[in-house]
């Protein structure tokens, strides 16, 4: 049996976690989980019932958690220690799962970790205000205080495939620390590594109520997920449509949406150009293309671009891709076969309409190589919609009204890079670019874990995640005031 298949099955993954218990191992409604590279089926995950699904949010909901802060970080520290010493065997279900590279699975692991630290450190804090009242002419002598609580009702997580554990540690870890209850329906694609981090939790001393993990078909469960009666917030990292989905469907209720991303790096004509290069290349390529805030678009000024696509494309030519498992390689496969067919007819649609090819664009399964592309133009498919994967369209421009105006002509409004010195320019990009970050001299990706994160438009409602502003939002405000000499 593959080493994964029997990691999963020995630590009991093939099963879903209400309130700790393992659930549904073994039965025939199940959905199969097969290695992107390799084909192999690695496991199963019980399909839930509905009834199931109604159980992990009574369970939940009927629980109070009572953890003191010093319970709460003690918890999350250790939950940190145990991912740094199962750092391998973390890398290896990510890898197994998702077909991304032992160097993206291990990086990942090791941001699970920072999440984890900077949880344990943000909840030792209090956020708490202070106002005095007598500060008009009609002001009293009183002092109005506030104080987060968590929520009344349970929180619903949804996870996207790309980061198999740690988009899963930015949902859970908030929640954790504000002593709130969650349910977590990760991707069913790569359901194992949510499984394990769970475990991991529950291992550290989580009581099992806090967390419960379900796994299923989400035509069949999804609706129960969003408007099941406990459910006060839900908390949902994907793609649009679904995340637009959710917005209607959910209702009276706190919705979170973390959504895609088409982020471009804008390449002026005083920038470094070895260093331009090379950040839009790893900005393209890392974890096979498939992060939100992966470069999905580079927009060069007309003056440089022909200097700056000769070493994207050396750049590209010398990105290593191949065997997940090969510690040398630079990237493994993107998540399916289905996915790299649709970069590839995406990119030859592009050709068909004028652009030039000049690395890439082959496919062998859901192995798909980095891909360069000049002479792009923005109304093309490829550069229009999200194309979560390894993909480099380049596209030139004269001045940097029109950078910025291509910048903002997508739906989009998740991050960007931005590769000048200039300090005018770069103010014009900071106050104009219709974004929720903007990095100079950096990938688009570029954060903390505990930076607040998250984009506008079609990319999210202006709510953001990162450990401190997801504490905030899974948290009530209540304010109480006091007379005061
Ligand atoms: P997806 O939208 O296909 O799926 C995300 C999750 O939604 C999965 O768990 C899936 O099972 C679930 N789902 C499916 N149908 C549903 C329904 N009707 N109701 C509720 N949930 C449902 O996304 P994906 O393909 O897994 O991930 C890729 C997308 O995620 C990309 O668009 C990417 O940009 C986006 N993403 C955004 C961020 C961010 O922070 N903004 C981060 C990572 C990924």
């Amino acid at each position: 049996m593959d080493r994964a298949a029997q990691f999963i099955r020995d630590r009991g993954l093939d099963a879903m976690r209400i309130a700790g218990r393992k659930v549904g191992a073994g039965r025939d409604r199940a959905i199969d989980v097969f290695n992107p590279y390799t084909n192999e089926r690695i496991g199963t995950v019980p399909k839930a019932t509905l009834e199931e699904v109604r159980q992990a949010f009574e369970t939940a909901h009927a629980f109070r958690p009572t953890l003191t802060r010093y319970e709460r970080a003690a918890i999350l520290h250790k939950a940190a220690a145990l991912v740094r010493e199962r750092l391998d065997d973390i890398a290896g279900l990510i890898t197994a799962e998702a077909g991304l590279c032992l160097k993206d699975s291990i990086y990942e692991a090791g941001r699970v970790s920072d999440v984890l630290l900077f949880g344990a450190n943000e909840v030792l804090k209090d956020d708490g205000q202070i106002f005095s009242c007598d500060l008009t002419p009609h002001g009293k002598k009183r002092r109005v205080y506030t104080q987060r609580s968590p929520l009344l009702g349970v929180i619903t997580a949804i996870t996207p495939f790309n980061h198999p554990m740690n988009q899963v540690a930015h949902k859970v870890v908030p929640s954790v620390a504000t002593n709130n209850r969650m349910v977590l329906k990760p991707s069913e694609k790569v359901p194992f590594s949510a499984i394990f981090f769970a475990d991991l939790l529950y291992e550290a001393g989580l009581p099992p109520e806090m967390l419960h993990v379900v796994t299923g078909d989400p035509r069949e469960i999804a609706d129960e997920l969003i408007t099941n009666e406990h459910v006060d917030l839900v908390t949902f990292t994907g793609g649009v449509s679904i995340g637009k989905y959710i917005a209607r469907t959910a209702g009276y209720r706190r919705v979170v949406l973390e959504l895609g991303g088409n982020d471009p790096i804008i390449v002026m004509e005083d920038a470094d150009i070895d260093e331009a290069s090379t950040l839009a290349t790893q900005g393209s390529y890392k974890n096979s293309g498939q992060r939100c805030t992966a470069v999905k678009r580079m927009l060069v000024h007309e003056s440089v671009a022909a200097r700056f696509t000769e070493q994207v494309v050396e750049k590209t030519r010398a990105w290593k891709f191949g065997d997940p498992l090969d510690k040398g390689n630079d990237m493994g496969t993107v998540i399916d076969a289905a996915a790299a067919e649709l970069f590839q007819s995406r990119v030859n649609d592009a050709v068909s309409q004028g652009a030039r090819l000049l690395a890439g664009n082959q496919r062998d399964g859901a192995l798909y190589s980095p891909t360069v592309l000049a002479d792009v133009r923005p109304e093309m498919t490829v550069v229009r919609e999200e194309t979560f994967g390894p993909v480099s369209p380049i596209i030139r421009f004269k001045s940097i009204d029109e950078a910025i105006a291509i910048s903002n002509g997508t739906a989009y409004g998740l991050s960007s890079s931005v590769c000048t010195n200039r300090l005018d320019y770069i103010t014009r990009f900071v106050s104009e670019l219709q974004v929720g970050s903007v990095n100079v001299r950096e990938v688009p990706g570029y954060r903390l874990e505990l930076t607040p994160f998250g984009g506008i438009k079609d990319s999210g409602l202006g709510y953001k995640e990162g450990v401190q502003e997801a504490m905030k939002s899974f948290t009530n405000l209540k304010t109480y005031s006091l007379p005061w000499a």
